[in-house]
């Protein structure tokens, strides 16, 4: 079996932007897009959202899939090689490490690991449904707050931890009002965030529905509220809203490397600083799966970008061509 200079996994924009780097330095990268039966999305999260305002280089906005398309594109045309499957072993023990999917078994000097993260849901129906259409429901404020369909509305986030008080008070640039539906009374944020959701409190722009939990989600081509349940009362309320974000954590597709790679006490890989070197030698991480804190679309393909000049310089100086 030849090997591989470079196995990508992951097929979002960290995945993608490392295949299109890989593949203009001649390195003939082999991509493991994903399947979405193991978690591995094929494009990633951005296949989840509609309209991307923050992507430079579209003035116009560019829908996610769109984007996630294009790149694609552009990673073939330098002669990417797709596997679409999901990876469900790894042997990093021993170089050249192993990488397999159920139909494929690969060797490969280094490996560029860019499988993402997953935005933590309820998993209540109507909320994947109206995820999915379009209609309101959303795990990503910074992604979708700015559509018209919020603006002076009022909105409802998820959530008493950084990510809700941030994107929380992101959305009061749009909305009506903002709630906070937290099902405690306690913050979960950092002082300093704290701090902001208590100065837009008073403000009037946000409110904290304590002791709270979102139990359905009402609506039907269209959010138009939620129904909220008092975990100290049992009471249940219908809670009108033209808008509602999760923000109760992410999840890094990192099960694969569990007790391989170094990784954080939330699962997220650890990486070298000012790198994308992982803790053992040519492998590298890129994208969502090492970073819970800017999580965006640009700086993942940007870290992308440096995973796969780490592992051209890796190669080389290994005197691998
Ligand atoms: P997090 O700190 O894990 O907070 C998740 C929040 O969601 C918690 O308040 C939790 O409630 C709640 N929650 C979890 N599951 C829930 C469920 N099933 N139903 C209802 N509520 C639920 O996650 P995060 O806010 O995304 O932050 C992740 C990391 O990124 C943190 O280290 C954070 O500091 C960092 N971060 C930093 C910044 C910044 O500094 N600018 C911004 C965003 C994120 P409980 O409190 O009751 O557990």
């Amino acid at each position: 079996m030849a090997t591989e200079k470079v196995v990508i996994i992951g097929s979002g924009p960290a995945g993608l932007t490392a295949c299109i780097y890989a593949a203009r330095a001649s390195l003939q990268p082999l991509c493991f897009e994903g399947y979405n039966a193991g978690g591995l999305i094929p494009g990633g999260q951005l296949m989840f959202t509609t309209e991307v305002e923050n992507y430079p280089g579209f003035p116009q906005n560019v829908m996610g899939p769109e984007l996630m398309k294009s790149m694609r594109d552009q990673a073939e045309r330098f002669g990417t090689r797709f596997i679409r499957d999901d990876v469900t072993a790894v042997d990093l023990s021993k170089r050249p490490f192993t990488v397999r999917s159920p139909d494929e078994t690969v060797q490969t000097h280094t490996v560029i690991i860019a499988t993402g993260a997953r935005a933590n849901w309820l998993n209540l129906e109507n909320e994947q449904r109206l995820a999915k259409s379009g209609g309101g429901v959303s795990a990503c404020a910074v992604c979708d707050g700015a559509l018209p369909l919020y603006r002076n509305q009022d909105l409802v986030v998820i959530g008493g931890g950084d990510s809700a008080v941030e994107e929380g008070s992101y959305l009061t640039k749009f909305a009506r009002k903002v709630y906070l539906v937290h099902r405690r009374d306690e913050l979960r944020a950092s002082k300093a965030m704290q701090d902001r959701f208590f100065r837009l409190a008073k403000e009037g722009k946000m409110e904290g529905l304590w002791h709270n939990v979102v139990v359905d989600v009402l609506g039907d081509q269209a959010i138009t509220g939620v129904r909220l349940k008092n975990v100290k009362t049992g009471a249940e309320r219908d809670f009108p809203c033209k808008g509602l974000f999760l923000a109760i954590g992410h999840t890094p597709n990192t099960e694969l490397f569990r007790g391989v790679l170094e990784m954080d006490d939330k699962s997220y890989l650890k990486t070298r600083p000012g790198g994308t070197h992982t803790s053992l030698d040519g492998v590298f991480a890129a994208g969502d799966v090492a970073d819970h804190v800017y999580r965006q679309a640009v700086t993942a393909a940007g870290t992308g970008c440096m995973a796969a000049l780490d592992a051209e310089r890796w190669l080389a100086a290994q005197g691998i061509q």
